[in-house]
């Protein structure tokens, strides 16, 4: 068995992507890395965040 990322030849434990692609241990740990920090230190986490404190700063405004 092939990695779809590399191309190499996998030995040992085959990663299995979230879309179905055979890999690599090394190709889908560094996958698996880049996905976790796109959710956590993206700008979705980010911008929720942002939002949440603007929402309680005009509530906190608009009791006053
Ligand atoms: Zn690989």
């Amino acid at each position: 068995m092939r990695c779809e990322q590399c191309g190499g030849k996998i030995r040992g434990r085959t990663y299995t992507s979230v879309t179905g692609r055979k890999l690599c241990q090394r190709c889908g740990t560094r996958l698996q890395g880049r996905t976790a920090g796109a959710v956590n230190g993206g700008g979705i986490s980010g911008r929720r965040a942002t939002s949440g404190w603007y929402a309680r700063v005009r509530k906190a405004m608009g009791k006053r």
